[in-house]
């Protein structure tokens, strides 16, 4: 199967409100350029450096994503370009985003990661700590970084049931903060294996990679 067959037979799979990030991560420019030239223009990857080499190599109509664990001091490599950043789990992060953000006049669009997995590995921040963060952007006016959302990553195991625990529980994060701030509308869960659940259970954003590109030689 070819990249722009597996992406449009996904990409027409997904109900009309559900946004698709094509995951490029370890992908060499050729195939993202392929998903380019079927018609896809945001792509998602997990480490800066990366990213901003296949940004200068690429289409500058491509909006990429940061769905990584992302470190302070790589902040300002990337600021120039990229357009939602999904893994924001403190508040000295997003001060930095917008620190850099504003050297380039720019507004920055991020999620707040919840930890939703009950394994320890995952980043992430409880319902409270994204309240405190949303109540503390306000107060602070932090105009150049704009948090638009929430984003999960489920445990890594094949208890669909579990998977399923943890996406109620980013949606139920999700409407809780909602109620509070109407103007948040992004709830990215689901790769691969579990994007279909994830839209059942309220995901409007999904992050896929191997189901379009194949799979990666290693895992990052
Ligand atoms: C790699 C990655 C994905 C995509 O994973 P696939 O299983 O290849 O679809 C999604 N989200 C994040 C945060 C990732 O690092």
């Amino acid at each position: 199967m070819s990249i722009a067959t597996n992406l449009n037979s996904i990409q027409s799979s997904l109900p009309d409100n559900v946004h698709l990030v094509a995951v490029s991560k370890t992908k060499p420019i050729e195939s993202i350029l392929e998903a380019y030239h079927a018609g896809h223009h945001i792509f998602g990857e997990n480490k800066v450096q990366e990213m901003v080499d296949k940004y200068h190599k690429l289409p500058k109509d491509i909006e990429w994503h940061m769905i990584g664990h992302l470190q302070r001091n790589k902040v300002k490599y990337m600021v120039e370009f990229v357009s939602l950043i999904h893994g924001v789990d403190n508040y000295k992060l997003l001060m930095e985003i917008n620190k850099q953000a504003q050297k380039h006049r720019r507004v920055i669009n991020c999620l707040l990661q919840i930890k939703i997995a009950k394994e320890d590995s995952k980043f992430g921040m409880t319902v409270h700590e994204a309240s405190e963060i949303l109540k503390k952007y306000k107060i602070d006016d932090l105009h150049n970084v704009n948090i638009t959302g929430v984003m999960g990553m489920a445990t890594f195991t094949d208890d669909e049931k579990q998977i399923q625990e943890e996406f109620e529980y980013l949606k139920s994060t999700f409407d809780v903060l909602n109620t509070r701030y109407p103007e948040l509308e992004i709830i990215s869960m689901g790769m691969s294996g579990d994007y279909q659940l994830a839209i059942d259970c309220g995901s409007n954003m999904v992050r896929i990679g191997s189901s379009i590109f194949g799979a990666r030689n290693y895992t990052v």
